[in-house]
């Protein structure tokens, strides 16, 4: 058995609860977290399923966007990530491992709560990757809030441009940039079928997540554009440790999945490859699941 197999047997072994308190002001960075994250860097394999295609990926500098970047470029395609510039660190290691693969790599800083630089990140990305052929928009803002009654209507602006307003202002910038036979990915959530109760505003986002999902798959199916999104359950990512969730829950971060443990990133990105390889040419308006065994679609 080579090493990489026993490798890829062992990722049952992955990290579980409970994990030390760890908080971060969001963003907050990959390189922080303990234990550090699976992006995929020592684990992932490619097999030329995206080769020569071009991806723009939405919150590409840590997590499950991390993920996606590696996979993608380990796949064969070139590859723009979005992040907030206090991300920078963080991109700068997926940057250098994209063009360690050989691929292009584009980093494109700044915030997609604005629409006028949602408009730029697509257009920037398309003119350093030379055209634009799958689009993930993978970036999202979770800050837990015990009540209604505290959920302040800055926050649940901040929740709903980043998570609902970015995502339709960037797709409709990228539209008519996307060929027949392109894809359209989005990052709903288990939220978005069972929300819990501190996350009032974010299960709200990724539930319009997957109504625009359905609803685009309609619109762009003649044009040979796929639409799908991928609804996580708990991946360990910053997203959690920086104020996604109390830090009592994070500690016991995934303890409640039947498998034990949170997803690692790296465990979520085939979904993303599998949705923008044209193998999966007559999928599309689905949301697919991945909660470690609750079932929850
Ligand atoms: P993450 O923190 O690593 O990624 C989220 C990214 O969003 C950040 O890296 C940041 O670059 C980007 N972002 C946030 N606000 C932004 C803004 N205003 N402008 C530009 N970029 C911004 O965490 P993650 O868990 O990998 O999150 C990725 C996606 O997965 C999110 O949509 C999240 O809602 C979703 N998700 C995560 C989990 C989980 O358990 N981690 C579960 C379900 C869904
Ligand atoms: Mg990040």
């Amino acid at each position: 058995m080579s090493e990489q197999t026993k490798k890829s047997l062992l990722t049952v072994d992955y990290p579980t609860p409970p994990f030390p308190e760890q908080p971060q002001q969001a963003p907050g960075l990959a390189s922080k977290m303990i234990p550090q994250p699976d992006h995929g860097e020592k684990t992932y394999r490619g097999s030329g399923r995206l080769q020569g295609r071009k991806a723009l990926i939405t919150g590409g500098d840590s997590g499950i966007g991390r993920a996606v970047a590696i996979a993608y470029a380990r796949e064969g395609a070139d590859v723009a990530i979005g992040y907030l510039p206090e991300e920078e660190s963080d991109a700068a290691e997926v940057i250098k491992l994209i063009e360690a693969e050989g691929r292009k790599a584009v980093a494109l800083p700044g915030d997609i709560r604005s629409e006028e630089f949602c408009k730029k990140l697509v257009s920037d990305a398309v003119s350093q990757l030379g055209g634009l052929d799958i689009l993930v928009n993978n970036a999202g803002r979770q800050q837990y809030n015990e009540s209604i009654r505290t959920l302040s209507t800055e926050d649940f602006d901040a929740t709903f441009k980043t998570n609902v307003y970015a995502m339709f202002w960037i797709t409709k910038a990228a539209v008519d940039h996307i060929p027949r036979g392109g894809a359209i990915i989005n990052t709903s959530s288990v939220q978005a079928y069972s929300p819990s109760a501190i996350l009032l505003d974010y299960a709200q986002t990724k539930a319009s997540i997957a109504a625009f999902t359905k609803a685009l798959a309609q619109q762009l199916g003649e044009e040979g554009i796929r639409v799908n999104a991928v609804a996580p359950g708990p991946y360990w990512t910053p997203l959690q440790s920086s104020g996604g969730q109390p830090q009592e829950k994070v500690k016991q971060f995934g303890g409640s999945a039947p498998l034990g443990r949170p997803g690692q990133p790296a465990e979520i990105a085939p979904l993303y490859v599998t949705l923008a390889s044209t193998e999966t040419s007559y999928t599309s308006g689905q949301v697919w699941c991945s909660d470690g065994g609750t079932g929850t679609l």
